[in-house]
C-alpha cells in the first residue's frame, strides 16, 4: 500500500492502474470511481486504518478496451508497472516488486488507437492570456495563435483536452504551468538553438506551446512525441466562424449525425476524413488558395479513370501520421511498422497515378507522396508479411532481412522438432502412449499424462526410464501429473535460450528499423498529409460527380448568386425518408440587393434556405464543390449565422439575453465582406420589443455594416420597412392553400408572405378545433381593422402582448360556446345538473351580476 500511496501522490486526479501481477488493480476511491464507470464488481482487500480497501481490477491484455472508456468519460488514468521481475526482486532480497508510475493517459496525450477516434485529430489546446497553443500528439501536428478569441477557437478545435493558465477560467479545463523562459524550453523540446526558424511567435504564444509540450512531457515521464515545427497562425487566411455560428450550422456535429461533414464525406481513409474535418472546421479567406483546391477537384472530376485508380489505392490505406506518433513515443505494435511500409506504398502508387496532371496541387503532391523510395523498399523487405499483434511474440522482422536473426530462429525451431522427437521418446521409455509434452509458463517443458498413468509410473518406472531419462515428479494435479527429466530439462534450457536470443537480436533489429523511420519523420509525416489532401480532393470530385455540385466561383466582388442551391443535409435526410424531394432555392445578394427579408410561416423552409446559404460559403471555401446549379461567391470574411437558435428554447439555451448577446457580437463584428444569417431575431421577447429590435438591427445591417444579409422573420410588419432601404429584397416561402389545408412548397419568390398561415399550421399540428376556430376569428378581426385603415400595428398587438384584449371585433358569446359544447347523449344526471349550474354562472358573469 505504500507503493500505492506513492503512485497515488504522483498521479494527482488520474486514476492509478496498478499492476499486479497479470491485473491492474484500482484501490480505495480510484476503484470506486472507475467500478460505477465500467460497471466492476467493486471488491474489497486487506485493511486501512481499520477499513476494508475497496478494490476492483481489469485484465492486463483486455486494458485498453476499459481505459478508452475511462478516457471517453473524461477520467484522466496514471499506469503504475512492475518494474522488475519477481526473480530481480528476489535476487535483491525485496518482498515487494518494484513499481512506478510510467505515464499518465489524457484524453488530450492518447497515442494508442483503442484511445483515438480515427476520423477526428485528438486536439491538446493550451491556452494562455493572450495566445493559444494546439497540438496532436498522435499526429504530431502543432500551431500556435497570437490574442486568439477562445470561445471560436474551442467550438474550431473541439479539442480533447484544453489546458489553462493559471488564473484563466475554464469550464473542464486542467489548469497547468507555463514554464520559465517558454521559447527556450520550445527550442530545446524541438531539438533547435531558436525558434526564429519557425516563423514569428509572440510572447503568448511560444509560453502556450511550451506549457502543452512540458505538460505532454509530464504525463509522459519525460518522452516526448515527434513534433512538426508549430505553426504560427495568424486570424489572417482562415474565414472566421464564431462559437455560436457553429452551434447553428452543425458543421462537424449535428443531431442524431446530421452534420455538414457527415453529408459531404466521401473519403475513404481516417486521416483523409480527419483534414475533411479540419477543412471545414476552418474553411479558408485566401481566394487563391481556394481556387487551387478547386482545380485539382476539376481535374479529378474531369478524369473519372484516374480518380478511381487514387481511390483504389486510397482505399485501406493505413494512418502513417497516427502509426508514426506511436512509433516515435515506443508505445508501438508491430502493425505500426506494417503501416509505415504499406502507407509509403501506397503514397508510392498514389505519386505515379498523379503523372501527367494539370500544374497545381495535384502535380506538387508528386514529389513529397514519392520522397522516400528506398526506405520503402527497405521496410517491406524487412518487415513480414503476416504480423504479430505484440513484438514479445516474435515474428515481426521477415525472414532473409537479418542473418543473425534468422539463425537464431532456426536454432529455436529446430530445437521445437526435437520436443516432437523427445515426446516420442520418453512415450516410449515410460511406457505411457498419451504422454504430452506442454510448455507452462513458469515450470517450462513438461511431459503430461492422465493421472492414472502418472500413479502407475510413480510407483514403479519401467526399465527404459532411467540415467538421462528418468523421470522426476513435479506437479500431481487432479486428473494429470507433470514429470521431466534430465534430458528434457536441457532441452529446455538450449530452447528458451535459443528463443531468448531470437527475441533479443529481434528487438534490436526492430529497434534499428524505428531509428530509420523516426529520421524520416518529417518527410514521413508530409506524404501522410498529401495522401489525406489526395484522399479530401478525390473525395470532393466523387461526390460532385454524382450531379447536382458544382464548382462554385470565387468572386472578388462581394457578389453572392447561388442558382438552385440545396442543403446537403436536408436533402439526404429527405432522400432517406423517401418522402418528397428537396426544393432548390436561388438566391441572389450581391450589390445593389445585399439584404434579403424572407416571411413566410413556420415550417415553411425559412432556417432550412438561410442555412443551405450559409453552408454554400463553408463549402466553397473550404475547398468543395457546392450544392447548387451555379454559385458565384464574392470571397467571404467572416460567417454570422443565427439560426435555429430560437427553436431551442427548451435546450435553455436560447434566453433572450443570449439572443441579445449573440445579434451583439455580429453588430460589431460584421463588415461589408462578411455574410450574416439571422433567423427571428427578437423571437425571444415580447412582440413590440421584439419588432423594435429586429428593425433596429436590420437597419443598422443595411446602412451602416453593408454585410450581404439573408433574414428570416415572422414579423410581416417588418416588409414594410423596404420602402426606407434601398438595398432591401423581400422574399417570401411559397405557400398554397388547398382544400382547407395548407401545403409548403418550399420554394421561395420575391416578395412578401400575403398572410399569416399560423393558424393552418397549427391545425396541421393538431390543435383542438374549438381553439383554431377562435383563433380564426380574432384574426378575421385583426384583418378587418387593417382593412379599414386601423393600424393593426399599433391597434392589434397589445393582444399578443398581453394588455386586456379590446371588446371589438364582435365574438361568440361564452355562455353559447358553452352550451354548443355540451353532448346531451353523453351527460350522466348528475352531469347534466352541474352543467346547468355552470351555464348559469357563465350568464351571470355576462351580464355583469
Ligand atoms: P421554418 O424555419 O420556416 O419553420 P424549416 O426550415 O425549419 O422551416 O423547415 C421545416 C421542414 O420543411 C424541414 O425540416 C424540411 O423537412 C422541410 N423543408 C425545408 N426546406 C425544404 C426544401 N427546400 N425542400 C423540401 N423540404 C424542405
Ligand atoms: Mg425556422
Amino acid at each position: 500500500m505504500a507503493q500505492w500511496f506513492a503512485a497515488k501522490e504522483q498521479a494527482g486526479s488520474a486514476l492509478v492502474f496498478f499492476r499486479m501481477g497479470d491485473f491492474y488493480e484500482l484501490f480505495f476511491e480510484d476503484a470506486e470511481a472507475a467500478a460505477e464507470a465500467l460497471g466492476l464488481a467493486l471488491t474489497h482487500r486487506g485493511e486501512h486504518q481499520g477499513h476494508p480497501i475497496p478494490m476492483c481490477g481489469v485484465p492486463h491484455h483486455s486494458h485498453e478496451s476499459y481505459l478508452a472508456r475511462l478516457i471517453r468519460r473524461g477520467f484522466r488514468v496514471a499506469i503504475c508497472e512492475q518494474m522488475e521481475t519477481p526473480e530481480e526482486a528476489k535476487a535483491r532480497k525485496s518482498a515487494t516488486l518494484r513499481r512506478e508510475v510510467v505515464r499518465i493517459i489524457t484524453p488530450g496525450t492518447a497515442t494508442e488507437e483503442a484511445l483515438l477516434d480515427a476520423a477526428r485529430p485528438a486536439w491538446l489546446l493550451a491556452l494562455v492570456r493572450g495566445g493559444a497553443a494546439w497540438l496532436d500528439v498522435s499526429t504530431g501536428a502543432f500551431h500556435t495563435q497570437d490574442a486568439p478569441e477562445i470561445a471560436a477557437l474551442v467550438a474550431r478545435l473541439a479539442p480533447a483536452e484544453i489546458l489553462t493558465e493559471e488564473g484563466l477560467e475554464l469550464e473542464g479545463a486542467t489548469p497547468a504551468l507555463v514554464p520559465k523562459d517558454a521559447p527556450g524550453r520550445l527550442a530545446e523540446a524541438l531539438g533547435v538553438a531558436s525558434l526564429e526558424g519557425f516563423g514569428q511567435f509572440s510572447p503568448a504564444e511560444s509560453a502556450a506551446a511550451a506549457m502543452a509540450v512540458d505538460y505532454v512531457r509530464g504525463v509522459q515521464n519525460g518522452a516526448l512525441p515527434r513534433l512538426a515545427p508549430p505553426m504560427p497562425e495568424g486570424a489572417r487566411g482562415v474565414l472566421l466562424l464564431d462559437a455560436a455560428t457553429r452551434r447553428s450550422l452543425d458543421i462537424l456535429d449535428g443531431p442524431r449525425d446530421a452534420s455538414l461533414l457527415a453529408a459531404v464525406d466521401r473519403t475513404l481513409t481516417g486521416a483523409g476524413a480527419r483534414e475533411l474535418a479540419a477543412r471545414l472546421a476552418a474553411p479558408l479567406d485566401d481566394r487563391a488558395a481556394i481556387r487551387a483546391r478547386h482545380d485539382a477537384v476539376a481535374t479529378l472530376l474531369e478524369d473519372g479513370t484516374r480518380r478511381a485508380g487514387l481511390r483504389a489505392a486510397l482505399k485501406g490505406a493505413p494512418d502513417m501520421a497516427r502509426a508514426l506518433g506511436r512509433l516515435s513515443v515506443e508505445r508501438f505494435a508491430p502493425r505500426d511498422l506494417g503501416a509505415i511500409r504499406d502507407g509509403l506504398d501506397r503514397a508510392g502508387r498514389l505519386a505515379r497515378l498523379l503523372d501527367g496532371v494539370p500544374p497545381g496541387l495535384l502535380d506538387a503532391a508528386q514529389a513529397p507522396l514519392s520522397a522516400l523510395p528506398a526506405l520503402a523498399q527497405e521496410l517491406a523487405r524487412a518487415v513480414a508479411t503476416e504480423l504479430p499483434a505484440r513484438l514479445e511474440e516474435g515474428g515481426t522482422v521477415a525472414p532473409g532481412y537479418d542473418g543473425e536473426l534468422d539463425a537464431l530462429r532456426r536454432l529455436r525451431d529446430d530445437a521445437r522438432g526435437a520436443i516432437a522427437a523427445m515426446q516420442m521418446q520418453l512415450a516410449q521409455a515410460w511406457g505411457v502412449a498419451s504422454l504430452k509434452i506442454r510448455h507452462h509458463q513458469q515450470l517450462g517443458y513438461l511431459a503430461e499424462m492422465p493421472a492414472a498413468a502418472g500413479e502407475k509410473l510413480l510407483r514403479a518406472a519401467p526399465p527404459g526410464a532411467n540415467g538421462e531419462l528418468a523421470p522426476i515428479h513435479r506437479q500431481s494435479m487432479a486428473s494429470a501429473h507433470r514429470f521431466t527429466c534430465a534430458a528434457l530439462a536441457a532441452l529446455d534450457r538450449r530452447l528458451s535460450e535459443a528463443g531468448d536470443q531470437a527475441r533479443a537480436r529481434e528487438k534490436l533489429v526492430v529497434a534499428h528499423l524505428r531509428r530509420m523511420i523516426l529520421a524520416e519523420g518529417d518527410a514521413i509525416a508530409a506524404a501522410a498529409r498529401e495522401m489525406a489532401a489526395l484522399d479530401v480532393l478525390a473525395a470532393s470530385a466523387e461526390l460532385a460527380s454524382g450531379g447536382g455540385w458544382c464548382r462554385p466561383e470565387i468572386a472578388e466582388r462581394p457578389d453572392f448568386a447561388i442558382e438552385a442551391g440545396r442543403h446537403p443535409v436536408v436533402e439526404a435526410a429527405l432522400r432517406r425518408a423517401r418522402g418528397p424531394a428537396f426544393v432548390p432555392n436561388d438566391c441572389d445578394l450581391s450589390p445593389g440587393q445585399r439584404l434579403c427579408l424572407l416571411t413566410g410561416p413556420n415550417m415553411a423552409g425559412k432556417s432550412t434556405f438561410l442555412r443551405q446559404n450559409a453552408l454554400m460559403v463553408i463549402l466553397a471555401q473550404a475547398g468543395l464543390y457546392v450544392p447548387a446549379r451555379a454559385a458565384r461567391i464574392g470571397l467571404v470574411d467572416r460567417l454570422f449565422s443565427r439560426v435555429g437558435a430560437a427553436d431551442d428554447l427548451a435546450g435553455g439555451r436560447s434566453t433572450f439575453m443570449v439572443e441579445m448577446t449573440e445579434t451583439a457580437a455580429i453588430l460589431n463584428q460584421a463588415g461589408p465582406r462578411s455574410l450574416v444569417v439571422l433567423d427571428e431575431v427578437g423571437r425571444g421577447t415580447a412582440t413590440w420589443d421584439g419588432l423594435a429590435i429586429a428593425t433596429a438591427v436590420l437597419e443598422a445591417l443595411h446602412d451602416r455594416i453593408r454585410a450581404r444579409t439573408l433574414f428570416a422573420t415572422h414579423f410581416h410588419e417588418l416588409t414594410r420597412l423596404a420602402d426606407g432601404l434601398p438595398e432591401m429584397r423581400l422574399a417570401a416561402m411559397q405557400v398554397r392553400e388547398w382544400r382547407g389545408q395548407v401545403v409548403f412548397q418550399h420554394s421561395v419568390a420575391e416578395g412578401a408572405a400575403e398572410k399569416s398561415w399560423g393558424v393552418h399550421v397549427a391545425k396541421l399540428a393538431g390543435v383542438p378545433p374549438t381553439v383554431l376556430k377562435r383563433a380564426a376569428e380574432v384574426l378575421a378581426g385583426l384583418e378587418a381593422r387593417a382593412a379599414v385603415g386601423t393600424d393593426p400595428l399599433t391597434a392589434a398587438m397589445p393582444l399578443f402582448a398581453g394588455a386586456p384584449p379590446p371588446p371589438q371585433p364582435p365574438r361568440a358569446s361564452p355562455l353559447l360556446e358553452a352550451l354548443l359544447a355540451l353532448d346531451p347523449d353523453a351527460l350522466s344526471p348528475r352531469e347534466a345538473h352541474d352543467a346547468l349550474y355552470s351555464l348559469k354562472a357563465l350568464a351571470a358573469a355576462k351580464e355583469g351580476l
